[in-house]
Order: structure tokens, then C-alpha cells, then sequence
């Protein structure tokens, strides 16, 4: 019982941000939980790279270039999934940037491609994929990354706490508008991470004292958000939509 209502055996899963860090972590769980992973991303060299590790593991994937941040080559990006398996039923909208400049010095184009590829990418990919769910006929599960910074917020991260709230709220509207149709949305808050976008920051004394600091003393495993990734997935979160899951070992309940 516990093992069937996890199960996403044959289910078509599209992630983006496939080609770094929490992306490629979620593209190994789903295929290793046996869903056919469209991974996608801008460098396609990496992707290859993942695909062919996946597939090396007997799983199914394919590599897919989009910029989350074009509608064109979001619809041609759907269009190569569906050739190469079926209209995505899982929908991972993960690809993300992160600009830190204080708020005054923060200028209009790190504005617009933090929201733009953080925020305004989860509606264009999002509908994307709920038009298309909704065209075939069949039930999806959309899951956003959103993080703890869409509730909390840290010095110099201005564009990216409001895009990442704006993501908690957009998970929440889609959901209500999406749920008749049978596609559940829900949003996973990651803590903090080892990955491209940090580990500049952890692989220094400062970040590995912050790291202690935090009250599990360190940064969280990518591992240890496959049990958040694979609930929303699976049916066993049949009845959950527009929910949020924090994945941070206390961090943003702690006052200071
Ligand atoms: P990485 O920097 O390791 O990965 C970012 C991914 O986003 C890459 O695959 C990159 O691919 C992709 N990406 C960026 N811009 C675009 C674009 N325009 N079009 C398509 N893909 C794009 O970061 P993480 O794995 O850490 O971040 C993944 C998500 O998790 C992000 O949304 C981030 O905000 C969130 N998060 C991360 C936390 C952490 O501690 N690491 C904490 C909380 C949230 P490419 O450049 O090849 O296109």
C-alpha cells in the first residue's frame, strides 16, 4: 500500500533547471521512481550528460533546451516532449537565478531577469503545461520551487524574496483555478543547498560558519527533498493543491 500510492511508474515528468543542481537531484529521483524525465534547461551539453547517466541506470529520459524565459522556445520545448514521450503529467517549474545586490544599487535588468526566470517562467511554463493537460484530457501535478525566502527574507535579495513570494502566491491561484481539472499545484520551499547558485557563498569561511549556524548546523542534502518531490508527485497527495513544503530542519521558524 505504502509503496503503490507513491507510485509514478510510466508517468511523464518535465523539469526544468535540469542541467544544475536541485533540477538534475529531481530528474534522477523521478527516473530512479520510474517516470519517462524530459530534463530541460539552456545547456544542452549537460543534459546530455544527465540523460545519459540516467539512462545508464536503465531509466528513461530526454534532453530538452528551453529558456524558461521565452514563450517560443517553451512551446517548441512541450512540442519536442510530447514527440519524444506524451503531454508532461508531472511538471517540475525549478529553474531559477539569484541576483544579491543591496536594494539600492539593484538595477532594472536584474530586476526583470530575476522575476522573469524565477516568477513570470512558472505562469508561462505552467500554462504551458495546463493548457496542454487540459487539451489531452488527462490529471497533472504541477510542483514549483519556490523557497523560505518567499516568506523570510535576507539582506540584498530583493528581486528574488518577491519572486519567490509571488511563486507561494501563483501556486496557490493556480491551483484554485487549475483543480477541476485534475491538476494539482503545489510549491516546495527548499532551505539551504550546496549547489551552483550557493556553494560560491558556502565554500567560504562565512558560509561555512552560517552553515553551523542554522539550527540543524548544516545545509540540507539534496536526498533529502526526494520525500517532499515524490509525495506531490504521486497520488499520495491526491488531495493536496495549493499547499506549500517548507524543506528546511527548522530554519525559517527560528527568530534570529
Ligand atoms: P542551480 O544554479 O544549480 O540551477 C539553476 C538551474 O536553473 C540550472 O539548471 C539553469 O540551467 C536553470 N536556469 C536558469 N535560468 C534559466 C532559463 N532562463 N531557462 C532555463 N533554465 C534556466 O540552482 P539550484 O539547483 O540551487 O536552484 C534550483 C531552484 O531551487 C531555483 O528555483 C532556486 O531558486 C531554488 N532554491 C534553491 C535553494 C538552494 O539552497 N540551492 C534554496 C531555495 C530555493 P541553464 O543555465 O542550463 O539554463
Amino acid at each position: 500500500m505504502t509503496d503503490r500510492i507513491f507510485d509514478i511508474n510510466g508517468k511523464v515528468a518535465l523539469v526544468t533547471g535540469a542541467s544544475s543542481g536541485i533540477g538534475t537531484h529531481f530528474c534522477k529521483v523521478l527516473a530512479d521512481s520510474g517516470a519517462k524525465v524530459l530534463a530541460c534547461a539552456r545547456r544542452k551539453d549537460r543534459l546530455d550528460s544527465l540523460v545519459a547517466e540516467i539512462q545508464a541506470a536503465g531509466g528513461e529520459a530526454a534532453a530538452i533546451v528551453m529558456d524558461v524565459t521565452s514563450r517560443t522556445s517553451i512551446k517548441s520545448a512541450f512540442d519536442a516532449a510530447e514527440a519524444a514521450f506524451s503531454t508532461p503529467d508531472i511538471i517540475c517549474n525549478n529553474a531559477g537565478i539569484a541576483v544579491q545586490k543591496s536594494f539600492v544599487r539593484m538595477d532594472e535588468a536584474d530586476w526583470d531577469s530575476v522575476v522573469n526566470t524565477d516568477l513570470k517562467a512558472v505562469f508561462s511554463v505552467g500554462q504551458e503545461a495546463a493548457q496542454r493537460l487540459i487539451a489531452a484530457g488527462k490529471p497533472g501535478s504541477i510542483i514549483n520551487t519556490a523557497s523560505i525566502l518567499g516568506t523570510g527574507v535576507l539582506p540584498e535579495l530583493s528581486a528574488y524574496s518577491a519572486a519567490k513570494a509571488g511563486v507561494i502566491q501563483l501556486t496557490r491561484s493556480m491551483a484554485l483555478d487549475l483543480i477541476r481539472n485534475k491538476i494539482r499545484v503545489n510549491a516546495i520551499c527548499p532551505g539551504y543547498f550546496k549547489t551552483e547558485m550557493t556553494e560560491g557563498f558556502f565554500s567560504t569561511p562565512a558560509g561555512a560558519t552560517y552553515a553551523q549556524s542554522l539550527p540543524s548546523g548544516r545545509t540540507g542534502e539534496l536526498e533529502e527533498l526526494s520525500g517532499a518531490l515524490l509525495l506531490l508527485a504521486s497520488e499520495a497527495s491526491s488531495y493536496m493543491s495549493g499547499s506549500t513544503i517548507t524543506v528546511d530542519a527548522a530554519h525559517s521558524v527560528r527568530l534570529s
